[in-house]
């Protein structure tokens, strides 16, 4: 069994993950050099990206009016969303670990990197993600993947070893459709512009967001 068979199996164990995919380290060159994994791990070959799905039972049920006081869905989903994180960090370190004991030194990289004060990410899973061949980024900003929508929470290793990676993904998920922002419920999201960027201000969002204890419309309102 080669590195990666054995990588891929520490994903599938009962306790793992349902998405993983490689990225060469190439394909992060055009972000701005602090963003890129070589910051971290200057001799980085390869970053492996590993996603699990959050359940829709829940997702399918959040909502942006929650009552003070009130017990909602949203306790159920935080909750949820806790134990996917724990479960993603505990396979990213496995997958380390196993790299590391073969010689290659790696990082398994906790979820939550984001400086509030930009409310922007050192690393930026999503775009990790798409490198490694997990999906696309949507018009609402977020993976979309095949098999769960954008309903995915991601985790990432960096590491030194050479690595068989994956294809990028070149689909347009979204085509025609337009609910992510038709339903935002502050006005952070908008319409792509017309290179066909997301139109996205993170502060309106992490005010609202604040203000209501909640929200997410639009990853749990997209239809794939
Ligand atoms: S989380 Fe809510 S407020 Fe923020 S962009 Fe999504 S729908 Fe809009
Ligand atoms: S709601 Fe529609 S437009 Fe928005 S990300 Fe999902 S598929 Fe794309």
């Amino acid at each position: 069994m080669n590195l990666k068979e054995k990588i891929q199996e520490i994903s599938a164990l009962p306790d793992g993950v349902d998405l993983i995919g490689v990225s060469p380290i190439d394909r992060f060159l055009e972000l701005p050099e602090m963003g890129r994994p070589t910051a971290f791990l200057p001799k980085a070959k390869s970053v492996i990206v590993i996603g699990s799905q959050l359940f829709q039972v829940l997702t399918k049920k959040l909502t942006a009016t929650r009552k003070i006081g009130e017990v909602s869905y949203r306790d159920f989903y935080n909750a949820h969303n806790e134990t996917v994180d724990v479960a993603l960090k505990q396979t990213g370190y496995r997958i380390a670990r196993l790299l590391t004991n073969q010689g290659y030194a790696s990082i398994n990289v906790g979820h939550d990197l984001t400086d509030y004060r930009t409310i922007t990410g050192a690393f930026s899973f999503k775009y990790a993600g798409q490198q490694a061949g997990l999906g696309v980024i949507g018009k609402n900003g977020l993976l979309l993947t095949r098999a769960f929508g954008p309903r995915v929470r991601l985790s990432a290793v960096l590491t030194e070893a050479p690595l068989p990676c994956e294809d990028v993904v070149f689909e347009d998920l979204c085509g025609g459709c337009d609910i992510c922002y038709k339903v935002c419920p502050s006005g952070a999201l908008k319409a792509p512009s017309a290179d066909g960027k997301t139109d996205y201000d993170r502060f309106v969002c992490c005010s609202f967001y604040t203000a209501n204890d909640g929200c997410g419309l639009c990853m749990s309102k997209c239809p794939l």
